[in-house]
């Protein structure tokens, strides 16, 4: 197994690694003690995961232990890459996505089991604008490659029949490790969460491993754990969110305290006809590619929530993410709509940094309160 769902990122030290952590530190004293050598802070490495290039930057610690500790993560992501492919038959998902057609009951595993759960809690929190059950339709938009699509035209008449049979999280029945799929309609998709959980257990792994300083970069995504420079120094993390429409920065936040940053736009994957771009995200009540927002930002200690919200919120539209946002419980949010216009809550608004010569117009949006749980769930 290789998440434990308790702590923020999901994984509580196990006391082996808390052990670990405290005997390098003591290590790392004892050494500062006996010579003046500097060990190395800076090892970068690229990896690849789930089709990105993911650049991993340790901080801290001597070269020979970042190099085993990033070596020990491959294995771990090769079998997320499998077990979690939404449309080749490498794992566990195509084996439920299988028996979503013949009615058969898989068994999965401990990885795939949390990642049905936390699937469910997004899609209730969500109020079902955050939908894994809808492979099917993403493949119709022609999703499903590791190509873009070449402006073929959906095939509307199947999306519109598909969503009409309402494939959710909520066909899916879980019992021990035993999963039935009740809808032939669902195919499930990870592909709007998996990143940010896969590079939660990949924290929490280094961590394990006597890491304090990471951050892990997937295309823009981005998951950190402790500081930029020394603990002592505490020098945060500095991180660019990408602009949507000129791939440069559009604005800049100092991460810490383990803080993830995620970001969903159009400008990703689209499927283009007549100019018009149609984005990878696909609006669970009508089947459509999602419009008004083009990009949205989360920041939250939970990348995987991070990752879902940040989804959800494209989904949601400029009049409806404020509300969706308190549900899912994020409060560091921006927004940036097809004009470029930005808007914000205050938590995140607080820590945008821009350079000298950009000041963009951005509109604080408060949060209202988050809709009593019973009008969320089930
Ligand atoms: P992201 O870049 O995190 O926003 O994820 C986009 C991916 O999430 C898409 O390529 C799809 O695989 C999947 N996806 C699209 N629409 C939704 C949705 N409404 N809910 C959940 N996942 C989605
Ligand atoms: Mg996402």
């Amino acid at each position: 197994m290789l998440f434990d769902a308790k702590s923020k990122r999901h994984v509580q030290p196990k006391k082996s690694a808390r052990k670990t952590v405290l005997v390098t530190a003591m290590c790392a004293l004892l050494l500062a003690g006996c010579s003046d050598e500097q060990p190395p802070t800076e090892y970068k490495t690229t990896a690849y995961v789930f089709g990105t290039l993911v650049d991993i930057t340790i901080r801290g610690t001597d070269t020979q232990s970042a190099e085993a500790a990033v070596a020990d993560l491959s294995a771990g992501f090769q079998e997320l890459h499998n077990d979690w492919h939404a449309w080749k038959p490498l794992g566990e998902l195509a084996a439920i996505n299988g028996a979503c057609k013949s009615g058969e009951t898989v068994t999965v595993g401990d990885n795939t089991l949390i990642a049905l759960q936390k699937a469910k809690d997004f899609e209730i929190s969500s109020h079902g604008l955050f939908n894994a059950a809808l492979g099917r339709v993403i493949g119709l938009w022609g999703f499903h490659s590791d190509t873009l699509p070449k402006g073929e035209k959906p095939p509307f008449d199947q999306i519109d029949a598909l969503v009409a049979q309402s494939p959710s999280m909520a066909d899916i029945r879980i019992t021990g490790h035993d999963v039935t799929c009740m809808n032939p309609a669902v195919s499930l998709d990870f592909g709007g969460f998996g990143k940010g959980l896969a590079l939660d257990w990949a924290l929490d792994r280094l961590q394990s491993k006597g890491i304090a300083n990471a951050l892990i970069n997937a295309g823009g995504d981005v998951s950190s754990m402790g500081h930029y420079a020394e603990a002592d120094t505490g020098r945060p993390w500095r991180i660019g969110i990408r602009h949507p429409k000129t791939w440069g920065v559009l604005a800049s936040v100092d991460v810490d305290h383990d803080e993830a940053v995620y970001t969903s736009g159009n400008y990703e994957r689209y499927n283009e006809q007549d100019g018009i771009r149609y984005s990878h995200i696909i609006d669970p009540r009508n089947g459509r590619a999602v419009q008004s927002i083009v990009s949205s930002t989360v920041i939250h200690t939970n990348s995987a929530l991070a990752d879902a919200a940040a989804t959800a919120l494209s989904v949601a539209g400029l009049r409806d993410w404020p509300q969706i946002a308190a549900d899912m419980g994020v409060s560091q949010v921006m927004v940036v709509d097809e004009t470029g216009h930005m808007y914000a809550t205050p938590d995140m608004r607080a820590r945008l940094i821009f350079g000298s010569e950009t000041k963009p117009e951005i509109t604080v949006v408060p949060l209202p309160t988050a809709s009593p749980k019973s009008a969320v769930a089930q």
